[in-house]
């Protein structure tokens, strides 16, 4: 079956093939579309479900299969849940966009010498097959802040998530370790399972 993803990224859009065995993911930007949704949700569910509506609209005159969509980032408890939906943009100003480096060193100063040092990326998934059919997984990755970066591999919060099970930051995984436990390899597989057993 092929399947659109509403994601401009084709480092994403590999990893979720390899989850998704048998199907074949299309990405807009590779047919020429331009997507960018607007996400006005209150909650990464909500914003995963608007940029899957979306691309099902712009998509569903082109013979499409399902659209798959997801929205994801980092929730601070001290922090009452934030950065939460934000977190792409999470110190952001007007003009300036921040470094992932700098972006992390902001959220560690804003929490200070906090005991309270809990946190978890949370991913939602919609699998969306028309406007009143679609399946929603969500999925977290529980971790701790530490007070200041630690490894190179993976992207964004990863070098400040300390995984108390693991011994490690998220960044000090290899990538198919951090798909295994991952909140986004997670929702990924239970969406693979849904789809699995439709068919
Ligand atoms: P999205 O592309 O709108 O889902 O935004 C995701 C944002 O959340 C990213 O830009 C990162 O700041 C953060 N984020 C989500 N997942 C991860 C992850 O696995 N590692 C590090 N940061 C993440």
């Amino acid at each position: 079956m092929t399947i659109w993803f509403a994601s401009g990224n084709q480092h994403k859009k590999a990893e979720l093939e390899a989850l998704l065995a048998g199907h074949t993911l299309k990405i807009p930007a590779e047919e020429g579309l331009g997507f960018d949704p607007d996400e006005s949700g209150e909650s990464f569910a909500e914003n995963a479900l608007i940029k899957a509506r979306e691309l099902y609209r712009l998509v569903s005159g082109l013979g499409s299969g399902p659209v798959i969509a997801d929205d994801s980032g980092l929730c601070v408890d001290a922090l009452g849940g934030r950065p939460g939906i934000r977190s792409a943009r999470y110190g952001n100003t007007d003009g300036a966009r921040l470094e992932s480096g700098e972006r992390n060193r902001l959220l560690l100063q804003e929490l200070g010498d906090n005991p309270r040092r809990g946190a978890r990326f949370v991913c939602a998934m919609v699998l969306l097959f028309n406007e009143d059919r679609f399946f929603i997984a969500q999925e977290t990755l529980e971790g701790e802040l530490i007070r200041e970066e630690r490894g190179k591999g993976g992207f964004g919060y990863d070098p400040i998530l300390y995984l108390p099970q693991e011994g490690r930051t998220v960044a000090e995984l290899g990538e198919d370790e951090k798909n295994r436990i991952s909140h986004r390899g997670k929702a990924a597989r239970i969406i693979a399972g849904i789809l699995a057993g439709l068919s």
